[in-house]
C-alpha cells in the first residue's frame, strides 16, 4: 500500500496560489479520482515516485511519451552529448538532417520531415498546408477525436470564439456513409479528412480503423484533391515501425508524430509526400526551441532502438498478458471489463459503469497498491516493463476487485459529470 500524501497536499496549496486551477491541462488530476497525487518528484524505467516517494507501475507512460523507459541510458546519453557540443543555437545543427532522412527511411509514406514541439504544433502545421495546398478552408474530423489544445481543436470551448471552429464538419469513426456525407457537404471546399490512427477517444470504447474506412478516406482525397492527414502523436511508433495506417495499407499524404519520438525529450514533427512539399515550403510556421538539437539527438537514438530491438512485440506481448490476467481476475470477482483497442494501448472501462463510479472505486484500489492506471484515457506500456511487473499489475488487480466487492456499490465521482459537461 502507498504511505503519505502530505508533501503532494503543500504543493497543491501553493500551486493554488500561483497556478491556475491549481493545474491545468491533461495532467491537472481533477478529473481523476481523488487521492490520486498531482506532483513527481523521479521516475525510472517503468516506474514513478510521487512527490512523497511513493512508487507505482505507470501505465500512463507521462501520457504516452515513455516508450523505452524513463531515463533510458543510451537515449539520454545521445541527448546529454548534443547538449555539452550545442542545443538552443542561432540555427540547426546537422543531427536535424539526419533525423529528418531516418524518419523519411522508416515512415513508408513520408519524403520530407518538418520538427516542432508539440503534437498539437503538428496537427496546426497539417491544416495549414492542406489549406494552403488546395486553396481551400473546410476539413472533415472524426466527432470526440483530439488533435490538439490550439483554438480550433481543443476540446473545452472556453475562450474559444464561432469563427476558430470554423469551416470543420464532422464524421463518425469507422462509418463511411458519415464519411461520404461529411465529404459532400464540404462541397467544392474540402481541404483535408483528418483521421486518428484508431479511435483513441477518452470515456469510450476503443476501436481499430476498418480498412474499408481508411481506403474511403484515401479515395475521397483522391476524388476531390484534398490531403489526408493521419494523427499519429498518440500511436505513432506503438502500432508499428512504420505510420499506424500502414496496419490497414493505406498511406496519408501527412502524418503527425510527437510524444514518443524522442522517448519524453521534447520533440514532435509533420511528415509528408512529395505531393504536399511545395505547400509545406510555403507556409510560416517556428518557435523559438523547435530547432533545438538535444532532443533530436535523443529521437535519432529512440528511432534506432526502435529499428534494431523487439519492443513492438515486447509491448504487444506484455499489453496482451495484462489484459488476459485483468479479464481473469475481474471475473473471478464478478466484475466485467471492456477492455478495448491494441494490447500495447489499453483501455478499461467496466460493464454497466455509465458514470464511472466502479472504474475510479477499482483505479483508486489499484493506486493504494502502488499501480498507476487511468480510468477514461487509453494506457500505454513502455518497453521497460516486464514479465514481473505485469504479474504484480494483475495480482494487485485481484486484490484491488476483492476490495472493489467488499465495498459495495461506489459512488459516482461528482467532479467527472461537470468536466464531461464542459467537453461537450
Ligand atoms: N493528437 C493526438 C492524437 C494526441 O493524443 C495529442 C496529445 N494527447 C495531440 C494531438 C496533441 O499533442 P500535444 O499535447 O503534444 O500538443
Amino acid at each position: 500500500m502507498t504511505g503519505t500524501n502530505s508533501m503532494d497536499r503543500a504543493l497543491r496549496a501553493r500551486a493554488e496560489r500561483v497556478i491556475p486551477g491549481g493545474m491545468y491541462g491533461h495532467q491537472s488530476v481533477r478529473m481523476l479520482p481523488d487521492g490520486y497525487p498531482q506532483f513527481f518528484s523521479r521516475a525510472r524505467g517503468a516506474y514513478l515516485w510521487d512527490a512523497d516517494d511513493n512508487r507505482y507501475l505507470d501505465f500512463m507512460c507521462g501520457y504516452g511519451p515513455n516508450l523505452f523507459g524513463y531515463g533510458h541510458e543510451a537515449i539520454d546519453r545521445a541527448y546529454v552529448a548534443q547538449m555539452q557540443e550545442g542545443d538552443t543555437m542561432t540555427g540547426p545543427a546537422g543531427v536535424m538532417v539526419r533525423l529528418a532522412e531516418a524518419m523519411v527511411e522508416l515512415v513508408s509514406h513520408a519524403d520530407w520531415a518538418m520538427f516542432c514541439k508539440n503534437g498539437t504544433d503538428a496537427t496546426t502545421m497539417a491544416l495549414m498546408i492542406a489549406r494552403k495546398h488546395t486553396g481551400r478552408k473546410t476539413v472533415v474530423l472524426a466527432k470526440g477525436a483530439y488533435h490538439g489544445a490550439a483554438p480550433w481543436c481543443t476540446p473545452v470551448k472556453a475562450g474559444v470564439t464561432p469563427e476558430d471552429r470554423a469551416n470543420q464538419i464532422f464524421c463518425e469513426y469507422n462509418d463511411v456513409e458519415s464519411l461520404e456525407a461529411a465529404v459532400r457537404a464540404a462541397g467544392d471546399d474540402l481541404a483535408a479528412i483528418f483521421a486518428a490512427p484508431i479511435k483513441h477517444d477518452a470515456f469510450v470504447d476503443q476501436m481499430a480503423p476498418t480498412p474499408e474506412y481508411a481506403r474511403r478516406a484515401r479515395e475521397l482525397c483522391d476524388a476531390q484533391g484534398a490531403l489526408l492527414v493521419v494523427d499519429d502523436v498518440r500511436a505513432g511508433l506503438r502500432l508499428a515501425r512504420d505510420c499506424s495506417w500502414s496496419l490497414v495499407g493505406v498511406k496519408p499524404d501527412l502524418s503527425t508524430w510527437g510524444k514518443a519520438i524522442a522517448n519524453g525529450h521534447p520533440l514532435s514533427a509533420l511528415l509528408g509526400a512529395e505531393a504536399a512539399r511545395e505547400a509545406a515550403a510555403g507556409i510560416y510556421v517556428t518557435g523559438s526551441y523547435w530547432f533545438s538539437a538535444a532532443p533530436m539527438a535523443a529521437a535519432l537514438e529512440t528511432l534506432s532502438l526502435v529499428r534494431e530491438t523487439d519492443y513492438l512485440e515486447r509491448t504487444q506481448r506484455l499489453g496482451g498478458l495484462l489484459r488476459q490476467g485483468f479479464d481473469e481476475a475481474a471475473a473471478r470477482h464478478g466484475f466485467g471489463l471492456r477492455q478495448t483497442g491494441p494490447a500495447e494501448l489499453p483501455l478499461i472501462l467496466f460493464e454497466d459503469d455509465p458514470a464511472l463510479a466502479k472504474g475510479y472505486a477499482w483505479c483508486v484500489e489499484m493506486l493504494k497498491r502502488g499501480i498507476y492506471l487511468h480510468p477514461w484515457h487509453n494506457m500505454f506500456i513502455c518497453a521497460a516493463m516486464t514479465e514481473a511487473d505485469i504479474a504484480r499489475a494483475v495480482e494487485a488487480a485481484n486484490d484491488a476487485f476483492a476490495a472493489l466487492k467488499a465495498a459495495g456499490a461506489p459512488e459516482p465521482p461528482v467532479q467527472l459529470a461537470a468536466m464531461r459537461t464542459a467537453r461537450a
